[in-house]
């Protein structure tokens, strides 16, 4: 058995964190790849180091003094390195940093230095080998992501390693300089660690215990999902649940590699595991709901639009022509609505109503905005019937209007449009009556 674990910057940002992250290695040999985040906060109101480290190179891009900045970003480590009794110093490579921050090493070198170093504390912690990502992490010149190098070298590197730690979120472009992933990268370092060295399981460590049914936020004690698979996930995750970086799971779902999602604070919690594909029956027919606020309606009507072929098109070429990314366009016999980011339409909103009059000569068009989009997710949706009933005589109940209703063809979610007003509502009416009726 052979696991990569990677722990979030909560479960780092202290000694103490430290020491319970060290605990969890230890219980099982098989956790022999380690990526870390940089130290995260220790409390609602500190600052992660990845934060530190963005407002100190501003400062260094500005050729003003960074010196206070500096200083207490070594702190940081200092208290870590002191409250596990190590006997380490960063002070070399603090004026290493020091240096190349003078000489604008770039911003994305600074932001890095936070995974860097604590993947150095977490080295001389553990006794395992450090391993620069620099070094087994490639971009190309484009500053695309170079799959295909990266894990040759690293399979390469780590196949000769019994043990290693490789920090998270950055590697090397072409030239040599550092780039980063985007933030929360360091989930998707995990995810190519556990590929190059064909894991078993790719642990993923961090402060909650898993996935939720849906938003602790509007559920008080959700139900935790056990098992999900990998599209649900992404169902989920584009309509705001987030746990995971989005492109993390890319990796290691080309592998077959599970993801176990894990908290550090409750390491005898099964967590969630995300597969590709399982028979296993879930607990409830929906997996998962969540949703976003904030989308416009643009419902076009056009009598006999059905028999106008190219008519979908014109429509939707107004949105493109104006640089507006469309979500759901559900239509009808002589209607059709396109549902958009009220926030990146609200601006151009007379521009494409003049477009799509140009382009697609409707009869009549009409905007409605504050909607939210709720996304009901569930494998056990296809062989269970009456789940959009169910839902609609949830939400029927709760006095909520339904705007709109979506059902994607692969029967794995349906999505409903509610005013922003409704949006808890909805939820918990929903809720209600899947997960907490059967419990
Ligand atoms: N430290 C980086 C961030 O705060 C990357 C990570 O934690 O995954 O975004």
């Amino acid at each position: 058995m052979r696991k990569v674990v990677k722990f979030g910057g909560s479960s780092l940002a202290s000694a103490e964190q430290f020491e319970k992250v060290g605990e969890i290695i230890r219980a099982e040999s098989s956790r022999r790849y380690v990526v870390p985040s940089a130290p995260g906060k220790r409390f609602r109101k500190d600052t992660k180091v990845t934060d530190m480290l963005y407002g100190c190179y501003a400062l260094a891009e500005k050729d003003q003094d960074f010196s206070h900045e500096l200083q207490q970003i070594k702190e940081r480590y200092q208290e870590i390195i002191d409250g596990l009794k190590l006997s380490l110093s960063l002070e070399d490579e603090f004026a290493g940093i020091e240096r190349n921050f003078k000489a604008h090493a770039g911003r994305d070198y600074a932001a890095s230095r936070g995974e860097y170093l604590n993947g150095i504390v977490m080295a001389a912690y553990l006794g395992y080998e450090f391993v620069d990502a620099a070094e087994v992490v490639f971009f190309k010149p484009n500053g695309e992501f170079d799959a295909q190098k990266t894990n040759e070298v690293m399979g390469e590197r780590l196949k000769k390693m019994e043990n290693a730690v490789v920090p998270g979120f950055y590697g090397s472009n072409p030239d040599g300089s550092i780039r980063t992933f985007s933030r929360g990268g360091s989930d998707i370092t995990g995810s190519i660690v556990a590929k190059a060295v064909h894991a078993d399981v790719y642990e993923n460590w961090t402060d909650v215990s898993g996935f939720l049914i849906a938003d602790p936020n509007i559920i008080p004690n959700p139900e935790k999902i056990e098992t999900i698979t990998y599209r649900e996930l992404r169902e989920l995750s584009y309509m705001g649940a987030s746990v995971l970086h989005e492109e993390s799971i890319f990796p290691v779902r080309s592998e077959g590699i599970p993801i176990n999602i894990r908290n550090t604070n409750e390491p005898d919690n099964s967590g969630t595991w995300i597969v590709e594909s399982t028979c296993q029956k879930p607990r409830f027919v929906i997996t998962g709901i969540a949703g976003k606020k904030g989308f416009c309606s643009i419902n076009i009507e056009k009598d006999m639009m059905n028999a106008e072929i190219g008519f979908g098109r014109k429509v939707l070429q107004a949105f493109e022509d104006n640089g507006i990314s469309f979500e759901h366009v559900p239509s009808g016999i002589d209607t059709m609505t396109v549902f958009v980011h009220q926030d990146e339409f609200m601006d151009k909103e007379q521009n494409v109503v003049s477009a799509l009059h140009r382009i697609a000569d409707p009869d009549m068009v009409d905007i409605e905005g504050d909607l939210a989009l709720i996304a009901v997710v569930g494998r056990g949706m296809k062989s269970t019937r009456g789940t959009a009933g169910r839902i609609f005589a949830a939400l029927a109940h709760a006095n909520i209007n339904v705007r709109m209703i979506d059902q994607g063809s692969s029967e794995l979610n349906i999505i409903i449009g509610v005013r922003d007003e409704d949006f808890e509502a909805a939820i918990r009416a929903i809720y209600n009556m899947f997960v907490l009726v059967q419990l």
